[in-house]
Order: structure tokens, then sequence, then C-alpha cells
């Protein structure tokens, strides 16, 4: 039997320490593909490139730096570079957590949701770093033993369609089990900084440090606090449930409020 593809991207660039850890790592799970921006591109989001051509240089085999996002990456790497369909897309390991409210601004997070909006299994990871931590190998090793670990299983487990997984990696003390976790609240400092360029004009620094968190019960901050790896299973399906039950009985003035065949349907029976 064939080995499974994993394809592999992030958003700190093809040079990034993290993902090479990766790609060693999980080279015994599958044939990995590396498809990764040519620089950093850390909190790009879900930015896609329509308004110029993408390059893609195979900078050694299996390696391909592209002059765009992690959503970019992930794309060209599904619909072209692959030569067979990935069974796992790996999206990391991210310099940085990416934790709570992080999910809408990462780029790791998003080579996982490209992935995931075209049906296939995926992961974001996403290591501790900050100022003054040594980033020694041991650091990346921990991480990508998880993520082996946690590949073997959903190669094995397979996830629901619209679904991935948001791994973070506390690094110190090294972890010690992890936990299945809910998205908590992340806290930064509102910052906007003003300042004169050389011709009088103002410029800006916009985001301020990390300054702790809210107080969400099984959240995914409780666990990297806590000394655990923290898996989020995210969804793509961003409705909310609740406030659609909620809204028909909102006044629009002026214009009728259509309700839904099969909603009605159903509330007649
Ligand atoms: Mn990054």
């Amino acid at each position: 039997m064939s080995l499974p593809t994993i394809l592999l991207s992030n958003d700190d660039g093809i040079q990034a320490a993290g993902l090479r850890t990766l790609a060693r790592r999980l080279s015994d799970l599958g044939d990995v593909v590396v498809v990764a921006p040519d620089r950093e591109r850390s909190a790009t989001s879900h930015a896609f490139t329509l308004d110029r051509p993408l390059r893609c240089e195979e900078v050694e085999k299996g390696w391909h730096a592209v002059d765009g996002t992690p959503a970019d990456c992930v794309y060209l790497g599904l619909l072209k570079i692959c030569t067979t369909k990935p069974s796992l897309v790996v999206s990391g390991c991210n310099h940085g957590f990416n934790l709570g409210s992080d999910v809408f601004y990462s780029g790791t997070v998003a080579g996982a949701v490209e992935a995931a909006l075209r049906d296939v299994p995926a992961m974001a990871v996403s290591l501790e770093w900050s100022r003054g931590m040594r980033h020694t190998p041991e650091v990346f090793e921990t991480a990508a033993n998880f993520v082996h670990a946690l590949a073997r299983a959903t190669l094995a487990e397979g996830l629901p369609v619209g679904t991935l997984l948001n791994v973070n990696v506390p690094q110190r003390p090294p972890p010690k089990g992890y936990q299945w976790t809910r998205l908590g609240k992340r806290v930064y400092r509102d910052q906007v900084d003003e300042r004169k360029d050389l011709r009088g004009r103002h410029y800006y620094w916009i985001g301020g440090p990390a300054e702790g968190h809210g107080d969400v019960t099984g959240s995914d901050l409780h666990a990297v606090r806590d000394g655990l790896v923290s898996v989020t299973p995210l969804g793509l399906d961003l409705t909310h449930a609740g406030l659609l039950e909620k809204l028909p009985g909102w006044t629009v003035d002026g214009f009728d409020a259509v309700a839904h065949k099969d909603l009605h349907k159903e509330r007649r029976t």
C-alpha cells in the first residue's frame, strides 16, 4: 500500500525551524510535500492573492516556496502541486500561540481552514513563543512528537467534513498531557501608536501585547496555562444558531420577514 500524502504549510515562511522539524518528524507517516510562503506572512488570516500571479519555486525536493499567503499555498498545494490528494494537511508549527480570538487573525489557522474548506482533514499547530524563551531544538521536538501522535490518530479516525483541529503546545515546562478544549478569550492591550514621518505625516503601529485571558471553563487558554497541550476542534459554520432562532422576533420597518420554507413546514406540523 502506498503511503498517504501529507501537505505541510505555515505562515512563518519556508525557512522556519518549526516547519522543518514537523516535516522531518512526520516523514514516516506519509509522503510529505511542503508548500509554504517564501517569507513570513504571520497574521495574514485567510488573505488570498487575486491581484497578481503567484510564483512557486521548488527550493529542494518536495519543498515549494510560494510568494503568497498560507491560504494561497494550501490552495496551490491541493489543486496543483500534490500529485495525489493529501490525506492530511498540517499548518505550522507556528512560532507563537494561536489561542482564542487569535484564530481570526492567524495565517497558520487559515492554512488548515483552507484544507477543511476542501474536505481534507487538517490541523493548525502553534508553539508557545515569547521573548526571553530559549528556542532549542528540544522545544520543537516536544511539539513535533505530539503532532506526530495526533496526526496518526487523525489519519486513522478521520475528521467530519467542515471541521479542523487547532493545536497549541506550551513549552515551559514540557507538557505532561493534552486536553480537548473550546476557544477561550485572549486579551490584548488595545494600542495605536501614532508617530510622525520625516515629512510631518502621521503613521500608526497597531496592536498591543497579550495581557492575559477571560475566564472560560474548558478553554484552550486554561489548558496551556495548566501546562497541557490544547486541542480545539473548530467548525467552519460560523452561523450563530441561537441568534438565528431569536432574530425572527425583530421588527424591520417597511420590510416583511419571509420565513424559510422548511422551517415553516416544521412549525406547522
Ligand atoms: Mn506565524
